[in-house]
């Protein structure tokens, strides 16, 4: 019998990316009387940014702005700490732009901190939602009754420690049993200067979860005083910005820091040469690092040239980490190479003949768990009461882990309310796509979200993401008062900027016909429009005039696209009853039979994405569906069914 005593509603394990949206989320879920506690190693960390301390991008910027519109964390901190915001791919077609921010890495870490402590236990800040306690500690084990589990173990100085709660995240990142290494010197850790996590990964293979290793890597960075920066191209931010969150105040408020310039600069020919001379002391070549793979598309430097083994020089941005250091991130060269090699490497590239690196480059292998022990709503599938979410799920990237974050901890609050799990569709998100490849197509090397990845991307833009998903979040309680006020307000916008581009007057037809041109520029076009000046310059009217504008222009695509969603809805909805057992499916190849046992697919449009299910075995496992319904009575009340 599961024990009632509980410490917490939610116990969320890890507090870097996916560890502050879970615990937010879940509190936001939980409403005022949840209880969360974050539970991390190191509480001066949460937040930390690992690596590049840049949020958004291509496709991440996309999922940045559908964690904000899900009432998430990362737009508020990325605006808050933003020293350089660019959009990407801003001359081309929507789908694709992402927004981007370099941030001050300090004050990112110290914003997520500040918004999780309005929830402390106490702070009467959040009244709607429930108190997040953060405690210090390593979680050793998951306590499990009935196959449930029911709360967490702690190790280190808190051996044998029992937390009690009604369900359990686990968002471990790079920190199990992780193992740091540059060159042939090695140390136990998932982060410089910080632990590595030892039994939670034992026991999670006790549990009977099947583990992976992975590896990822960091560059050097660089004193700005030992960089002659004049000699070196500027690669200057967008002017106005733009935010990512939709509760960042404009006006003199935004941007809060004051803005920075990157430069670039390249590595050579001769550099190229020293690391292939050199890559039997490379841990990735030497076999020193005992992981399966490294990120494909955040290679190391030594990966790109060997890969590319053509070329002679690959880019190097020269990023500002922080406005309150001198420390440079070296974007392009992340390395484990030995530090003899990294000095000459900087020092052959522009502009950085005199460098001094303050922090070597170094990899870092970790241990995973497959995705194909987590279903769409990052719940495990084995135990109940058991989420995962982030790096731990095999994904790169601090949007992948903030976007799987967020989901976890709402279906952990879920479920000790009891609520059904929510899941986010293929047409509807980003981080929706994100999960649903994570549990039909198991990746082999860490995985990161591209615009590629979506195939209804033109409705997963940027400028729609709170059209598309604050609704839903409002409807999951994850949108307080304020945001909901604000969405509103934005709807009304909308709506009278479409008003404006109306055919039933000559004023309408005249913005229409220049909209429609595609070299007119949004700023053309707004000076069209009838609306205040003032309010014409903030970043939310722009965003709502993109959003009509890009309306106007791919109104043919945006009806294709919106068709093809409905006619893959049917497979996407027509769900298979757990209770089929593959192997009765009359007529299903052998591969066929294992995909579905290993990946256990909601829906038969799940079913169809796993890698060794056939078209013609869609076919076959929809007639089965049927038939064996049918046979056990339960046809009619199936709530959907494969015609
Ligand atoms: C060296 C390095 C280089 C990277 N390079 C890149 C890159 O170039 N591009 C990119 O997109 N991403 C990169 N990443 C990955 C990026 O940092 C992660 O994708 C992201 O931080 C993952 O977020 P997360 O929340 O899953 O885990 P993390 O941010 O790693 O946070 C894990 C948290 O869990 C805590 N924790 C772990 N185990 C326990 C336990 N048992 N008990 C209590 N607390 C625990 C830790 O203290 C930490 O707070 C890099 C990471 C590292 C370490």
């Amino acid at each position: 019998m599961v024990s009632p005593r509980r410490d917490f509603d939610c116990l969320v394990i890890g507090g870097g990316h996916a560890g502050v949206e879970a615990a937010w989320a879940a509190a936001s879920a939980l409403g005022p009387d949840g209880r969360v506690a974050l539970i991390t190693m190191d509480p001066s960390r949460i937040g930390a940014m690992s690596c590049n301390p840049a949020i958004g991008g291509l496709a991440k910027g996309q999922m940045v702005r559908e964690i904000d519109a899900l009432g998430g964390l990362m737009g508020r901190a990325a605006d808050a700490s933003g020293i350089l915001f660019k959009v990407l791919n801003a001359s081309k077609g929507p789908a694709v732009r992402g927004p981007r921010a370099q941030c001050d890495k300090y004050a990112y870490m110290e914003e997520i901190q500040r918004l999780i402590n309005t929830r402390a236990p106490g702070s009467s800040a959040e009244a709607g939602a429930g108190t997040i306690a953060v405690l210090t500690g390593v979680v050793d084990d998951l306590l499990v009754e009935a196959g449930v589990v029911v709360g967490v173990v702690l190790g280190g100085a808190r051996m044998g420690e029992v937390l009690r709660a009604g369900a359990v995240v686990l968002t471990t990142g790079t920190f199990m049993r992780a193992l740091m290494h540059t060159g042939t010197e090695r140390c136990i850790g998932g982060r410089v200067g910080e632990a590595s996590a030892i039994g939670i990964s034992a026991a999670l293979r006790r549990l009977g979860f099947e583990l992976g290793r992975l590896k990822t890597g960091t560059p050097p960075r660089l004193a700005r005083e030992s960089i002659d920066w004049d000699v070196l191209p500027r690669q200057l931010g967008d002017s106005p910005p733009t935010p990512f969150s939709e509760l960042t105040d404009e006006g003199g408020r935004f941007p809060a820091l004051p803005q920075v310039e990157c430069r670039l600069t390249q590595t050579t020919a001769a550099a190229h040469e020293l690391i292939r001379a050199n890559l039997d002391r490379a841990p990735m070549y030497s076999g020193q690092i005992d992981a399966e793979c490294g990120p494909r598309y955040c290679p190391s430097i030594e990966d790109k040239v060997v890969r590319f083994a053509d070329r002679d020089s690959h880019h190097v941005f020269l990023e500002p980490e922080s406005l309150r250091t001198n420390e440079i991130y070296c974007n392009g060269i992340s390395t484990s190479l030995p530090c003899d090699v990294q000095v000459a490497l900087v020092r052959s590239m522009p502009g950085c003949s005199r460098a001094r690196i303050q922090r070597w480059g170094y990899a870092v292998e970790y241990d995973m768990v497959w995705p194909s022990e987590i279903d769409s709503t990052c719940a495990a599938k084995r135990l109940s009461g058991l989420f995962l979410a982030g790096q731990i799920n095999g994904t790169s990237g601090y949007e992948e882990a903030a976007g799987q974050g967020l989901v976890a901890g709402l279906n952990a609050a879920r479920f000790v309310r009891r609520a059904a799990p929510v899941r986010l569709g293929r047409d509807q998100a980003y981080i929706g796509v994100m999960l649903d490849d994570l549990v039909t197509r198991t990746p082999r090397e860490p995985y990161r979200m591209f615009t590629s990845r979506a195939e209804h991307r033109l409705l997963l833009r940027s400028d729609n993401s709170a059209e598309r998903l604050t609704p839903l979040a409002r409807e999951w309680g994850l949108v307080d008062g304020t945001r909901w006020a604000n969405w509103q307000r934005q709807a009304e916008a909308v709506n009278a900027l479409r008003g404006e581009f109306s055919v039933e007057t000559a004023d309408g037809r005249a913005r229409r016909d220049l909209a429609l041109r595609p070299e007119a520029t949004l700023e053309v076009i707004a000076a069209r429009c009838a609306v205040e000046a003032p309010i014409a310059a903030s970043a939310h009217w722009r965003r709502c005039l993109e959003r009509v504008v890009t309306e106007l222009r791919y109104e043919g695509y945006l009806r294709r696209a919106q068709a093809e969603v409905r006619r893959s809805a049917e497979l996407e909805t027509a769900t298979i009853p757990e209770w089929l057992e593959p192997s009765t499916i009359t007529g299903l190849r052998r591969e066929a039979i294992d995909a579905l046992r290993r990946y256990c697919p909601r829906t038969i449009g799940q079913a169809g994405r796993l890698a060794g299910v056939h078209p013609a075995d869609v076919a076959v496992i929809s007639i089965a569906v049927r038939r064996q319904r049918a046979a056990r009575g339960s046809a009619a009340k199936a709530p959907t069914d494969v015609a």
